[in-house]
């Protein structure tokens, strides 16, 4: 199969088709990646990929870039080693929900406390697809999966607001329906230096969808589309309404110094001291 110019540098044709369900979310968020690494012009010897497992820790199968496809939630940790002793390199975190905040929910604070210079891209599609539709952090509470049939007893997590409370310096979420904002936010996350973190609403007819009243690719759609608000208009309205909807857009951006810039202060600073002594 022939990639379009435009993506062709980016990506790995031979890999193709894609190992996901038809309808899934998963291959528009890699489309978008794509056209944003295409509008930015990086380089792809200059770009780092990190993934953990799942279904979306498979999209640095199709990528030219650099990666690094690791252990279950360890894509932040990875990411982090990498741009920490490489200040000049582009990386990318790539997790699903599991990856990010259930099983690497602890690497997921730390990373926006520290606010390392790196950019994570969730994916989140409210459940563990590729090891059968069990419940993660971020499932619904009261909603239906294979581990939940009866409905999921535990909260759930916001994984923008986390962001936010940890240190990360620009967090943003948009939809697999909502493209474009997809690619503005993707574009001003990894341009940003610091911590950035882009939520994706992802779809996952198979398992999430089956199990919630969502089975159909279209019915996916039309839940991220019926229930986006800007963020702005969220914020200004009451908490009962609230509930029949979410925000998307950026939720938050500011220019404390990354994590690299703050250590090479440091290391000046104890350089100098060194050299008094001698
Ligand atoms: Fe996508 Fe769900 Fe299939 Fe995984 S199980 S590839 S998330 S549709």
């Amino acid at each position: 199969m022939k990639a379009p110019e435009q993506v062709a540098r980016y990506l790995k044709s031979e890999a193709l088709p894609l190992f996901w369900c038809p309808g899934c979310g998963n291959g528009i968020i890699l489309g978008s990646m794509l056209r944003v690494f295409n509008r930015m012009q990086l380089a792809p010897e200059r770009t780092v990929v990190t993934t953990g497992i799942g279904c979306w820790g498979k999209a640095d199968d199709y990528l030219k870039t650099n990666s690094i496809h690791g252990t279950h939630g360890r894509a932040l940790p990875f990411a982090t080693g990498v741009k920490a002793a490489n200040g000049d390199l582009t990386v990318l975190a790539l997790m699903g929900d599991g990856d990010c905040a259930t099983i690497g929910g602890n690497h997921f604070l730390h990373a926006a406390r520290r606010n390392i210079n790196v950019t994570a891209v969730v994916s989140n599609n409210f459940n563990y697809g590729m090891t059968g539709g069990q419940y993660s952090a971020t499932t619904p509470v009261e909603s239906y999966t294979s581990t939940s049939v009866y409905g999921n007893p535990e909260g759930d997590f916001d994984i923008c607001e986390i962001a936010v409370a940890a240190g990360a310096t620009f967090v943003g979420r948009s939809t697999v329906y909502h493209v474009n904002l997809l690619e503005r936010i993707l574009e001003a996350a990894i341009r940003h230096k610091g911590f950035s973190l882009v939520e994706i609403f992802s779809s996952c007819p198979v398992y999430y969808g089956r199990y919630n009243q969502h089975p159909t690719p279209v019915d996916m759609m039309n839940l991220w589309k019926s229930g986006a608000v800007p963020v702005e208009r969220y914020r200004a309205m009451e908490e009962a309404e609230q509930a029949d909807y979410f925000p998307i857009g950026v939720f938050h951006s500011d220019d404390r110094p990354d994590f690299n810039t703050r250590y090479e202060k440091i290391q000046r600073a104890a350089e100098a001291r060194m050299g008094e002594r001698t």
